[in-house]
């Protein structure tokens, strides 16, 4: 059996998208095992919330002293290390310096997908903010690349007309494949001209 770090209820198992998280049935705090905060964060905590848990307030706490008690880890009963989410963020989350697990009190659960959400929309803001810019250096772009071809394929021309001159634009096939073919254009020098 399980206990809660907060408040020393029972935890129960809790299944969230397929994922086995510890919840506990009178503080609502959850207990999320190696690598399933990541996995939860992914489908949001928002979610959490939607099961209530089961009809089992038997309040028999021994009067709960809150605040800078110390939390043991359900799992392997080492004391629990807080830290702060997000580095800046003011919400406080604990984790097992043994086995990885970190403790979140529900209420810190919706204010990190507030969190969270709130950085998604300011994202999505400056994505709108930037998408005229990106366009623009786009076309710029393949304005360039458009001349850049278009200088290449005029000093093809110039290169045929040198190497071939009138007889050589009378062969339309041949000043066609020596305009489209990059290997043969690569090092003019090397082609030889002597004839
Ligand atoms: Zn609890
Ligand atoms: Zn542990």
């Amino acid at each position: 059996m399980s206990i809660c770090p907060k408040c020393q209820h029972e935890l129960f198992i809790y299944e969230y998208e397929g994922i086995e998280l510890l919840k506990c049935a009178d503080c609502n705090g959850f207990w999320f095992r190696e690598g399933k905060f990541r996995e939860v964060k992914h489908f949001g905590f928002e979610g959490l919330a939607k099961t209530p848990p089961p009809e089992k307030h038997t309040k028999t706490l021994t009067e709960s002293s809150s605040g800078s008690q110390d939390m043991s880890c359900p799992d392997c009963t080492a004391l629990l290390v807080s830290f702060t989410y997000a580095y800046s963020s003011d919400i406080l989350l604990y984790r097992c310096p043994e086995c990885r697990g970190i403790w979140a009190d529900y209420a810190d659960l919706l204010r990190i997908e507030n969190l969270l959400v709130g950085y998604k929309e300011s994202l999505d803001e400056a994505k709108a903010k930037a998408l005229p810019l990106m366009l623009k250096v786009k076309k710029q772009i393949q304005q360039e690349e458009r001349t850049k071809e278009e200088e290449q394929k005029q000093r093809k021309k110039g290169i045929f007309n040198r190497l071939f001159g009138e007889k050589g634009t009378k062969n339309r096939k041949i000043q066609n494949i020596f305009e489209n073919n990059d290997d043969i254009q690569k090092d003019p020098d090397s082609i030889d001209d002597s004839e």
